[in-house]
């Protein structure tokens, strides 16, 4: 009799292993119809009259991802005549959060756990009798990568294809929950297209899931009496609906785990557990979080990477290549502009930026070696646990993360958030971070204007993550934007040592396009920032920049910035030329306050030169503005794509550029209010913007603050407190 089979599992169980395994090479690779999720298919290579369907890889049933639906639509609209419910052995109780929904369909299901070869390497031991007996399904230990238990799997498959029985989910909830799935599962009994689905359509009414509800077409009267059982247990268990479900679920992996996983080797947490008692701990996550990132850039910025960009710079720049360099110019018969392009120009804009290669490479090797031993996904999941109390997920910080090297693939991993209004909101804040461009504005003011002080950057860094934040409270308060983010479940990988190579990888990967781009776009830039500085509109070489075409068209501007403290010519056509590329801000201010070769050294013409013009205070507002308002054309150009609407385009613009302007206001005026340099205006205005800031921060709102609806790992350490099981 012929059979189709559907692979579930979570992602990285072992699914395509499996199914490689089953299908040899007999398989069909298409799409899902409709998406682009891959669609694979094929017979089980020793019995041709076994379809075998690869699911997408998913945590559970809920409608929240793509995947999701997918592969419930799947499940429900197809009904396969079974599945095999691939789960990874060596993290049982995330994996059978799966299994606990798939009984729900009223299919057979036989629960095939894989890596049992590290399982027995660890010693751990599953009692399958017990298992079966509390989920009341078949469990087969396998190995899909070692092709150990294949054919025990099959056999099993056959069992049930021979002898179809109705299938009966065991597990039980508590009293209050089954309470009200009878009541509702009576309510809507008659509305069963198949047998045996009452309790699969009882639990997704209680969860209050609208597409099961739009499936069933019941009338208003059913509607509310469901509503009104809901209510009663929500009140009951002093929860919402959906995170009782997904406790329960909890409690009853638990207990059925309890006598059935046997870890023979001493009881203990493994290392990664220890750590994370201490890194995910609910009041230390933070705090180390920020000595860990102040310690990076203090070392990127600060120390390391100012000895080899001072290297760079004064030997290998300078000595190497520069002097030599204007030396033989010098001799051959080049004309004084031409001269005059390559040094000044090309050498003292794009040299400029180039000179910070080293600093930006020692910056992204080690966020690729946080990235690689596996603390950045602790930082997406603790930071989840603060961005859910403004409504946020944390899955904004993967592009946040992406956004450290450019914004522009930053953007582009805004994808992988499903709930518009919160990819929207991500994709208009995620530029806020300090990409690599804004690297060497970031450490030219902190060596200029701060003696290298070291809070320089970091706050930079800080400045850019609490500006998401912060605009993610305020922007959830709109109408436009306000609701419960979707649930963030995510795989917290084993610490271990960083492998060179996905550190080097990805330091080259960010590093490179820096140097590339320096190389191409960046020396065009300098040699249009060298042409409009030395000449006028009547194309005369000019002694003062004052005269210059480029000054001209920065005092358009400047008055603008005025009230920011760097309303000068400069650092207005700075900021312009930064939307370009953000390089170009170095790049100018490397030609307009001359260039000597060496930028970095303590005591040259740079640093001097805008000692003179700038203040501490003005220097520290032009860095924040342009760390925080509208990124390069390249990220518009993202943001554009991503968005797919020019209106959310110009959105996203006109909200950065306002934000980043209120930000520097308020910090220049009340900067300046502190050392007692007052500006009436300047200080009522920027009051008034804290005070419309901490309206809209304090504004009651009602968004559901409470995080207890994450569902969540397991593997979190034991007492994050952060997490279902652990509450
Ligand atoms: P999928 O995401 O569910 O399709 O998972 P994959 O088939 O890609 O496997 C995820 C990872 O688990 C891969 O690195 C596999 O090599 C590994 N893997 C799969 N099956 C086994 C197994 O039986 N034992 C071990 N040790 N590793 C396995
Ligand atoms: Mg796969």
């Amino acid at each position: 009799m012929k059979m189709r089979i559907a692979l579930a599992g979570n992602p990285n169980s072992g699914k395509t292993t499996l199914f490689n395994e089953l299908t040899g090479g007999n398989q069909y690779v298409g799409n899902w119809p409709g998406v682009t999720v891959e669609k694979k298919e094929g017979y089980y290579k020793k019995d041709k009259s076994y379809e075998i369907v690869d699911l997408p890889g998913i945590y559970s049933l809920s409608p929240y991802t793509l995947e999701e639906v997918i592969a419930r639509n799947y499940l429900i609209n197809e009904k396969p005549d079974l599945i095999i419910n691939i789960i990874d052995g060596t993290n049982l109780e995330r994996n059978l959060y799966l299994t606990t929904q798939l009984m729900e369909l009223s299919i057979p299901l036989i629960v095939a756990v894989n890596k049992s070869d590290v399982n027995n390497k660890r010693n751990v031991e599953l009692n399958l009798n017990e298992l079966e007996r509390k989920f009341g399904c078949k469990f087969v230990c396998i190995s899909a990568a070692k092709t150990q238990g294949i054919e025990n799997l099959m056999s099993s498959a056959k069992e049930i294809n021979e002898s179809p029985r109705a299938f009966k989910p065991m597990h039980s909830f508590c009293g209050v929950l089954e309470h009200a799935l009878a009541h509702i599962e009576d309510l809507i009994k008659d509305h069963m297209s198949y047998g045996n689905e009452e309790r699969w359509y009882a639990i997704k009414l209680f969860e209050r899931d609208d597409s099961a509800l739009k499936n069933l077409n019941l009338d208003e009267t059913i509607q509310s009496k469901i509503e009104n059982i809901i209510l009663d247990a929500e009140n009951e268990m002093d929860d919402d609906s959906e995170s009782i479900v997904t406790s329960e679920r909890y409690v009853y992996i638990a207990k059925a785990m309890k006598g059935s996983y046997i870890n023979k080797d001493i009881e203990g947490l493994k290392p990664s557990d220890k750590i994370d008692r201490i890194v995910t701990n609910r009041i230390l996550a933070l705090p180390i979080f920020a000595a860990i990132m102040f310690f990076i850039y203090y070392i990127a910025i600060t120390t390391v990477g100012t000895l080899v960009t001072d290297w760079t710079n004064d030997i290998f720049a300078t000595a190497w290549i520069q002097e030599p360099f204007a030396a033989w110019l010098s001799t051959t018969s080049a004309p004084m502009w031409f001269q005059g392009l390559l040094v000044e120009g090309i050498v003292g804009g794009a040299g400029a930026v180039l000179g910070f290669v080293p600093q930006i490479f020692v910056l992204f090797l080690l966020l690729g070696i946080l990235e690689d031993c596996g603390y950045m996904s602790r930082i997406a999941f603790i930071l989840d646990r603060i961005f859910r109390r403004f409504g946020l997920s944390g899955k904004s910080f993967i592009p946040m993360l992406i956004s450290t090297g450019c914004a522009v693939p930053g953007i582009m991993a805004c994808r992988t958030i499903e709930n518009d209004r919160d990819r929207k909101m991500t994709i208009a804040t995620t530029s806020f971070v300090p990409c690599g461009a804004k690297l060497p504005i970031i450490a030219l003011i902190a060596g200029a204007m701060f003696g290298n002080a070291s809070w320089v950057a970091a706050s930079a860094y800080f400045l850019g993550i609490g500006a998401i934040v912060l605009s993610g409270i305020i922007l959830k308060k709109t109408q436009r934007f306000k609701g419960d983010p979707a649930p963030f479940i995510m795989e917290l990988p084993e610490y271990h040592l960083p492998r060179p190579k996905g550190v080097f990888s990805r330091m080259w990967e960010r590093g490179w396009s820096f140097i590339r781009k320096a190389g191409t776009i960046i020396v065009l830039s300098s040699l249009f920032i060298w042409f409009s500085s030395s000449y006028s509109w009547s194309l005369n070489p000019v002694e003062s920049f004052d005269n210059s075409i480029l000054y001209s068209i920065g005092s358009l501007f400047a008055w603008i910035l005025k009230p920011l403290g760097f309303g000068n010519a400069k650092a207005a056509s700075a900021t312009i030329l930064g939307l370009v590329a953000k390089e170009n801000v170095l790049a100018a201010f490397g030609i307009l306050y001359g260039y000597q070769g060496e930028l970095s050294g303590a005591g040259n013409e740079i640093w001097r030169n805008l000692q003179a013009e700038y203040t501490a205070l003005s220097a520290y507002s032009f860095l924040v503005f342009n760390l925080l308002c509208a990124p390069c054309f390249a990220a518009i150009g993202a943001i554009k794509r991503e968005m797919q609407s020019t209106k959310w385009t110009w959105f996203a613009i006109i909200y950065q550029t306002g934000f980043a302007y209120s930000i520097s206001l308020m910090i220049y005026q009340f900067g300046s209010l502190l050392i007692g340099n007052i500006n009436p205006l300047g200080v009522t205005a920027a009051t008034l913007i804290l005070v419309l800031f901490i309206y809209r921060l304090l504004k009651k709102d009602n968004v559901n603050t409470d995080d207890s609806k994450k569902i969540s790992l397991t593997t979190c350490g034991g007492n994050c407190a952060g997490c279902k099981s652990c509450k």
